[in-house]
C-alpha cells in the first residue's frame, strides 16, 4: 500500500532507479512495467489513495476529493470546463470506459506528418494488446445497454446514421452508474485496480500527497525531483527529494507542461506548454414523457462516428456520445435560476444527454499559473471548429427528436434554445458556438509536450524522450502531437508501454546510478 506523505509527516529523501512523476494513465503503466522488469521505482502522485471504500456515489463529496480544483477547473476566460483526475490512478478512476485504440488513420497522419516513422503499426499492436489485456478490454454486451444508450441508437439508426457499441474496460460491472465518481465495486478496471497494485506487488515505492514541482538536470541529465507533501487543499509541508536515473513525467496535460516550464528545462523548441488540444464537447438534453432514470447502468455504450471520418480527413470531425448526469452537475449545466430552473429539473429523470465532442484543429496553451494548483489554460476556438461544435449541435437535437424526445433543451446560458419536432434548427447555427454562452467541457487535455521527429517544433522523440535532456521521459497524454479523435486511455496507455520498453532496452546507455 503506498505511502501518505501528508499524513506520515515529515519530509521525504529516496533515491531509486526511476521516478515517475502521476500515477495515472500513463504513469501506473509506466511504473509497473520497469518494476516488473526489476528496477527500483518511485512513484510521486499528489493526490490521496482513495479506494472504493472511500467512493460514496455522492457528487458533493465526491467532485472535490478527486478532482482537479474541486471539478470546476476552467480556462483562463471560463469559456470550456476541464475535468482531470487528482487522486491515485489519475483521470482513469473516473472515466467512462470507452475503450478504443489509435484510430489508423492518426497513427498514419502522425507518421508522416510529425515525422514518427517509428510509430507503425506493427511496432504499436504488442503494447495495445498488452494494455488492453491488462485492463481487461472486452465488447459491451446487448443487456449492459442502458435506457439512455438504447434511445440514442434508435434515434441514430432510425437517421440512418453509423454507431456502434463499443468496447469497454469493466469487469463484473453491477451497472450501477457512478463511473465518474470512482466505482464503488472495483468493476472498472482504472489504474487504480490494474497497474497501480501491479506496480506495487513489484516493488514500487508509492507516495501519495506527494507534489513534483521542479525537476533537476546535472550534467545535461534529468537527475532529481524536488516537491513538497501536500494536503488534499494543495498547500505545502514537508519537503520530497528524490534521486534517480530516470525521470518519468506523467502528470497530465496541464501539470506536466506546468512543471517543465517551472524547471525551465526540455524547452529549446518553445513549444512545452503549447498545441494543447480539449476535445471540446457540448450537450444537448432531450425531454421524453417516460421515465428513464438516465443515471441507472453504464453510463456510455452507444457511440455515432456518422460525422468523422478520419481515413478521408484526419484533421477534423466530431463524434456523438450519451454523458450521463448526476444531480448537481445537471443543475450546474441547466441554465436559468428559481422557477424555471426548478422546472427544468423536475424533467430531470426523463432526460437524457448527448454530446458532440470535436476532434479539435484549435490549439491552446498551459503556462505556469499564480498557484502551483492552479495552471493557466488558455483556449480559443477556431472558426471552423466553432462551426463543427454548432453542425454537432444539430444532430444531437435530430437523433434525440428521432429516438422519441418531446423537446430538446440547447443550454445557451442567456436564452436557453428549447426545439421540439418540426421546429427550424438552423436557429442552432445562426446562434453557433461561443465560449462562454454555453457549457463546454473537456475530459481529454492533449498534445502540451507533443511529441515528433523534429526537435524544433516538438517536445519528446517517438519514445517520449525529451529532445534536449537525456533520461527525461513524458509518458500522458501530453504527448500526442495532434488532437487524437478518439477516446484516448489506450493510446495514452500502449505508448507509455512502449515509452517504458525503450527505457529497459536502453538503460545501459542512460547515465550513471542515481
Ligand atoms: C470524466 C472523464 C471521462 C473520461 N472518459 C474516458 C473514456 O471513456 N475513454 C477514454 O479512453 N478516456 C476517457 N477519459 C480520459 C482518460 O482518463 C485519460 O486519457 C487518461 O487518464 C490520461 O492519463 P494521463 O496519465 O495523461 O493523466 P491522468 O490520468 O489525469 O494522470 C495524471 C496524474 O498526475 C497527477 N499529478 C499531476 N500533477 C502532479 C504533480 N505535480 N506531482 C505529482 N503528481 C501529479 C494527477 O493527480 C493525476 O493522478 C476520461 C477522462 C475524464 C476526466
Ligand atoms: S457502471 Fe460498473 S464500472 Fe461504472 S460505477 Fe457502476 S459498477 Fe462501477
Amino acid at each position: 500500500m503506498s505511502i501518505d506523505l501528508f499524513e506520515r509527516g515529515g519530509d521525504l529523501r529516496e533515491r531509486a532507479d526511476v521516478c515517475v512523476i502521476g500515477s495515472g494513465g500513463g504513469g501506473a503503466v509506466a511504473a509497473a512495467e520497469l518494476a516488473a522488469a526489476g528496477l527500483s521505482v518511485v512513484v510521486l502522485e499528489q493526490g490521496h489513495h482513495w479506494t472504493s471504500r472511500n467512493f460514496t456515489q455522492r457528487e458533493e463529496e465526491m467532485l472535490p476529493r478527486l478532482f482537479e480544483e474541486a471539478g470546476m477547473r476552467q480556462t483562463a476566460d471560463g469559456g470550456v470546463i476541464v475535468l482531470q483526475g487528482r487522486n491515485v490512478g489519475g483521470s482513469t478512476v473516473h472515466n467512462l470506459c470507452y475503450a478504443f485504440r489509435t484510430p489508423p488513420a492518426i497513427l498514419e497522419m502522425w507518421r508522416t506528418e510529425h515525422g514518427l516513422p517509428e510509430l507503425s503499426d506493427a511496432a504499436m499492436a504488442g503494447s495495445f494488446a498488452r494494455v488492453e489485456a491488462s485492463l481487461k478490454v472486452k465488447p459491451i454486451l446487448e443487456h449492459e445497454v442502458n435506457t439512455p444508450n438504447r434511445l440514442i441508437r434508435k434515434g441514430s439508426e432510425a437517421l440512418g446514421y453509423s454507431g456502434f457499441v463499443t468496447n469497454h474496460n469493466r469487469e463484473n460491472c453491477v451497472q450501477a452508474g457512478y463511473c465518474i465518481l470512482g466505482c464503488s465495486y472495483d468493476a472498472k478496471q482504472s489504474m487504480l485496480v490494474t497497474y497501480v497494485p501491479t506496480a506495487e506487488a513489484a516493488g514500487a515505492r508509492l507516495y501519495a500527497s506527494a507534489r513534483a514541482e521542479r525537476i533537476e538536470v546535472s550534467g545535461g541529465q534529468a537527475h532529481r525531483v524536488l516537491g513538497h507533501a501536500v494536503d488534499a487543499a494543495g498547500r505545502a509541508h514537508g519537503t520530497l527529494e528524490v534521486e534517480a536515473r530516470v525521470v518519468v513525467l506523467a502528470a497530465g496535460a496541464v501539470a506536466s507542461p506546468d512543471l517543465l516550464l517551472r524547471s525551465g528545462i526540455a524547452n529549446s523548441s518553445g513549444q512545452v506548454g503549447k498545441n494543447l488540444h480539449l476535445h471540446p464537447s457540448i450537450m444537448a438534453a432531450g425531454v421524453f414523457d417516460d421515465e428513464i432514470h438516465p443515471y441507472r447502468g453504464i453510463p456510455q455504450s452507444y457511440y455515432i462516428d456518422e460525422f468523422i471520418d478520419l481515413e478521408r480527413d484526419p484533421h477534423r470531425g466530431y463524434v456523438l456520445m450519451p454523458i450521463t448526469g448526476f444531480p448537481i452537475l445537471t443543475s450546474a449545466n441547466m441554465p436559468g435560476f428559481g422557477r424555471a430552473h426548478y422546472e427544468r429539473m423536475r424533467s430531470y429523470s426523463r432526460t437524457v444527454g448527448l454530446l458532440a465532442l470535436l476532434h479539435d484543429a484549435s490549439a491552446g496553451s498551459v503556462e505556469p499559473g499564480k498557484s502551483l494548483s492552479k495552471p493557466t489554460i488558455r483556449y480559443a476556438l477556431e472558426p471552423n471548429d466553432a462551426l463543427q461544435l454548432a453542425e454537432g449541435l444539430v444532430h444531437c437535437v435530430e437523433v434525440l427528436h428521432a429516438a422519441g424526445a418531446r423537446e430538446v433543451l440547447i443550454p445557451y446560458h442567456d436564452e436557453p434554445l428549447v426545439l421540439a419536432p418540426g421546429d427550424d434548427l438552423a436557429e442552432i447555427t445562426r446562434r453557433g458556438v461561443k465560449l462562454g454562452e454555453i457549457p463546454v467541457a473537456s475530459t481529454h487535455p492533449q498534445s502540451t509536450c507533443r511529441m515528433g521527429g523534429d526537435p524544433a517544433t516538438s517536445v519528446v522523440n517517438a519514445f517520449g524522450e525529451s529532445h534536449d535532456v537525456p533520461g527525461l521521459f513524458v509518458a500522458d497524454m501530453s504527448v500526442f502531437p495532434t488532437s487524437l479523435g478518439a477516446p484516448p486511455q489506450i493510446t495514452t496507455a500502449a505508448l507509455a508501454d512502449r515509452t517504458a520498453r525503450h527505457i529497459l532496452d536502453r538503460w545501459d546507455e542512460l547515465g550513471p546510478s542515481a
